[in-house]
């Protein structure tokens, strides 16, 4: 008995057909019952010379989960919540870049607009994940900004002795800044795609 056609769309679990049709190829698997399970998200292959059934699994989209590192650009600032758009997680440019909160840090003195600017590339780590929004932590040394945006003229800002300053109007600004900051190579590295 064969439950599912050959080319089908199959989820994990989902039973393909009994064991004595195709015995289990790769991600596929035999439940307790005798039958052929799924193991992953993907299309159905009978192989009916060798009697063997896999699953061809599906591109699934990137999943980001608490604890990944992400670079996200800060879209807007508003009292304490901070928006933010995921560019890439893990090094890995996503297709469709996500937006993100950054969560105040406790027992946090400064305001969010003394800590990252509209514009900014940050580096963050994803600390929550809840009813689908993503709450982000910059308050690790190693994480926060990496690149400094002016809010006056839209230009990256240059680390200094006296702190972060604009090239251009010369406006002094405060953020929280990563060892790194400015490295545009290790930015560039962070939004690498991945060949798939
Ligand atoms: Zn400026």
């Amino acid at each position: 008995m064969v439950f599912v056609k050959d080319g089908e769309t199959v989820v994990p679990g989902e039973p393909l057909c009994i064991q004595e049709e195709f015995s289990p190829g790769e991600n596929a698997a035999l439940d307790s019952r005798g039958r052929v399970i799924a193991k992953v998200l993907g299309t159905v292959s009978y192989d009916k010379s060798k009697r063997i059934v896999d699953v061809r699994p599906l591109k699934t989209p990137q999943l980001i989960k608490v604890g990944d590192q992400v670079l996200a650009q800060v879209r807007s600032i508003q009292d304490k919540i901070v928006v933010v758009t995921i560019l890439s997680v893990g090094d890995r440019a996503l297709k469709h870049p996500k937006a993100a909160i950054i969560v105040p840090g406790r027992g946090m003195k400064e305001e969010m607009k003394d800590v990252v600017g509209v514009g900014d590339l940050v580096v963050a780590q994803v600390i929550t994940q809840f009813m689908g929004i993503i709450g982000l932590s910059i308050w690790k040394p190693n994480l926060g900004v990496v690149l400094g945006i002016c809010d006056k003229c839209l230009n990256a800002l240059t680390r200094t002795r006296a702190g972060l300053i604009c090239p251009k109007c010369g406006e002094k600004h405060k953020r929280k800044i990563v060892p790194f900051y400015g490295n545009m190579e290790r930015i560039a590295s962070m939004l690498e795609v991945m060949p798939s």
